[in-house]
């Protein structure tokens, strides 16, 4: 049995315990903590007041609970009531969210844990948190679903229940690059409802909004099932085109 490097296990130990010898994910530089202070001050936030689609948009008029929906809005309103992501699609954020999705990279998972963690719950009547599942193909073909970790992590973070109330029963293919009527065509009873969802307030919870495509095909589905209200809630959202 070869003799165990006492001094370089330990090293390995503490690297792991108290994160000594941690460099930037983004920069690999500044040790110190997953993501450096210089990185962080690169995230680009999103603004409020923000349509029902997230995008940034005008403030509700005085006399008025919503905020006036942007032209894309109006013209094929989203069944959910609200979404909100903290942060814009953009570098670094997409490289750390790809590094994590595409890659399984679970020190990527602690970093956006961090970002996960300054977020509060924008809406305190909500009763659960469920997932915007991903196909089982894709979780396969991944090892996991990153969506169903993040409402887990965000579930505890915000103290309301975990509901995973749908499944994907059509594989949909990755939707980049399909024009809005292909996806629609794609996404048409992409969802399957699994769970009692009567009466509930629910937030959908995904890492990224992009056309907001699935989101929409989902909060339709629990509304059928006869939810009290979808609301939408991604780590980030690509800005308008
Ligand atoms: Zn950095
Ligand atoms: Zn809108």
């Amino acid at each position: 049995m070869p003799a165990v490097n006492l001094k370089a296990a330990t090293k390995v130990y503490c690297s792991i315990f108290f994160d000594l010898n941690v460099r930037c994910l983004l920069c690999g530089q500044a040790p110190g903590g997953l993501l450096c202070h210089p990185c962080l001050s690169l995230l680009a936030p999103i603004e409020p007041p923000v349509c029902r689609c997230g995008l940034p948009h005008a403030a509700p008029l005085e006399d008025q609970d919503e905020a006036p929906l942007c032209g894309r809005c109006l013209r094929r309103p989203p069944a959910f009531s609200a979404s909100q992501s903290p942060l814009q699609y953009r570098f670094p954020l997409d490289l750390l969210i790809r590094r994590y999705k595409h890659h399984g990279d679970l020190v990527a998972e602690r970093a956006i844990e961090q970002l996960l963690a300054r977020a509060p719950l924008p809406w305190p009547d909500t009763d659960a948190l469920c997932p915007l599942p991903a196909h089982w193909r894709r979780r396969w073909r991944r090892g996991f679903d990153q969506s169903e970790r993040l409402a887990r992590r965000l579930a505890s973070l915000w103290d309301r229940p975990l509901l995973s109330a749908l499944q994907r029963q059509r594989f949909t293919p990755m939707q980049q690059g399909l024009s809005r009527r292909q996806r629609q065509r794609n996404l048409r009873q992409a969802f399957r409802p699994v769970k009692d969802v009567r009466g509930l307030r629910l937030v959908l919870v995904d890492d990224v909004m992009t056309t907001g495509s699935s989101a929409r095909a989902a909060a339709d589905c629990l509304l059928k099932q006869g939810a009290a209200e979808v609301r939408v809630w991604t780590l980030a959202r690509t800005p308008a085109p």
